[in-house]
């Protein structure tokens, strides 16, 4: 492919058929996740209460690629490989000398990078004869995802969906209704954990915590009823590789390769995805800043701990070694939805301890500023989450001008935000506000965070 080609596709045939998995090259291992109802090391036997052993596996595996099942590849075609664009008219607008790449995930038909563990996750349980998958969504993108992907593999999906967004974001809820699922506003009287938040608070806007603890009861007290996450877990992340993988065979398609690399993070898997096979060869000796982005009103990395937290508010996930900002913490209401989450992923937590990444926060206007500019350019409108990575990769190529240095910059554009349009909205008439960071109740939920005797 000539070197001035805007759009970088990789042929259907040379699509990835493994994921990588980084636990196999890290450079000690990490702590394991802890269960909350015997204090020791989680083990399959425990997890399997809510998740399929072939999943189970994946998240300990010490195997470096394990093989993309058929039937998950199959659906993969449907958009994958996914477009890897130069971004020649942002960088144009920006008159930088670095090359601006990114990798678009918004072609999937769920409109987002969720569909590339959605599809594998529906398929494990289906190996396993589970007939429902109980899950939470923010904002509504992982709710679609595995709506479409249950619906491929005949399970039934049901959603817990955070109340804010159930009212103010209908058009998510009819997606997910479209592909067949039921959606349930969270808090909800189906579980103990959602009527214990409503006795507390009977107009309980919802968080991702609660809508967590919900459906991962509906799974323990169902046996074929599992319980499935978007984000966080080293499997979803595992999945998210065929991201990175793909772009490393696109940049040799142009001859190109990354300075930096950079993706937004909520619960870590999108960047993960993307920057997982850079950090190997990071690991292996090349010279690459890895760079983890999120919100200001959400800091994890930044402005986080890294200790031993719970993954939701009712306590019943397995206790993991992670960043948080305590999982009694209810972040502002920013509208990039998907980055609100107290906690980050591990293996996303691990690299930044150890040094192999790096991480900012942005406040939300610069971002919107910023996916004004790229949807000016690129034409595409982003996901509010994306755009914190637009925001990042336009500052690196802002240095790069200032400093006169040719540099190659790619981020993932996770999403589009044609869902979105209501917070474009508020921006562009000026009603959208920056939250400063919220120390008092990150500091009151930082309180609350189990005791794991080491
Ligand atoms: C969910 C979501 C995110 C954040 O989740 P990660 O697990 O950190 O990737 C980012 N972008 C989009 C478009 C999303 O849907």
């Amino acid at each position: 492919m000539a070197k001035d080609s805007t759009k970088i596709q990789l042929p259907e045939k040379e699509m990835p058929r493994q994921w990588y998995n980084i636990l196999a090259d890290l450079p000690k291992p990490m702590d394991p996740p802890i269960s909350p109802a015997t204090g020791k090391p989680v083990t399959p036997d425990e997890l399997h209460a809510i998740f399929p052993m072939g999943l189970i596996e994946q998240e300990v595996s010490p195997k470096p690629y394990i093989d993309i099942p058929e039937d998950v590849l199959h659906i993969y075609r449907l958009w994958r490989p996914s477009p890897l664009f130069r971004a020649r008219r942002l960088e144009a607008a920006l008159g930088t000398p670095a090359n601006i790449y990114y990798k678009y995930e918004g072609v999937s038909p769920a409109g987002s990078h969720k569909l590339n563990t959605a599809v594998a996750q529906a398929y494990y349980n289906k190996q396993e004869g589970i007939k429902k998958l109980a899950t939470e969504t923010g904002a509504g993108q992982w709710g679609s995802a595995l709506s479409l992907a249950g619906n491929f593999f005949g399970i039934d999906v049901h959603v817990y969906m955070v109340r804010v967004s159930y009212e103010q974001k209908p058009y998510r809820k009819f997606m997910m209704e479209t592909w067949g699922a039921t959606v349930t506003p969270s808090p909800s009287n189906l579980t103990n954990s959602g009527r214990e938040i409503l006795k507390q608070d009977p107009s309980s806007p919802g968080s991702l915590g609660i809508a967590i603890s919900e459906a991962v009861e509906e799974a323990a007290n169902s046996k074929d009823t599992n319980y499935s996450l978007g984000s966080v877990l080293n499997h979803v992340c595992l999945h998210q590789t065929i991201i990175g993988l793909e772009t490393l065979k696109q940049f040799e398609m142009v001859d190109d390769y990354p300075d930096v690399v950079i993706g937004c993070v909520g619960g870590g898997s999108n960047f993960a995805g993307l920057a997982f096979p850079f950090v190997r060869d990071k690991i292996n000796g090349k010279k690459i800043d890895i760079i983890a982005v999120e919100p200001a009103a959400c800091p994890t990395l930044t402005k986080g701990i890294f200790t031993y937290d719970f993954g939701d508010v009712a306590k019943l996930t397995p206790i993991m070694p992670m960043y948080t900002l305590g999982h009694s913490f209810i972040p502002p209401s920013i509208h990039a939805g998907g980055l609100r989450y107290h906690g980050m992923s591990p293996l996303v937590s691990f690299l930044y301890h150890e040094g192999l990444i790096s991480a900012m926060a942005l406040h939300q206007k610069e971002c919107f500023e910023a996916a004004i500019l790229f949807s000016k350019t690129e034409g595409i409108i982003p996901a509010p989450e994306s755009s914190h990575a637009i925001r990042a990769a336009i500052l690196e190529a802002q240095k790069a001008k200032e400093e006169g240095k040719q540099k190659t910059i790619v981020f993932n554009l996770s999403g589009h935000g044609h869902f979105d349009l209501a917070s474009y909205d508020k921006f562009l008439s000026g009603q959208l506000e920056d939250y400063e960071y919220p120390k008092e109740l990150i500091d009151k939920a930082l309180h609350d965070l189990p005791k794991v005797g080491k």
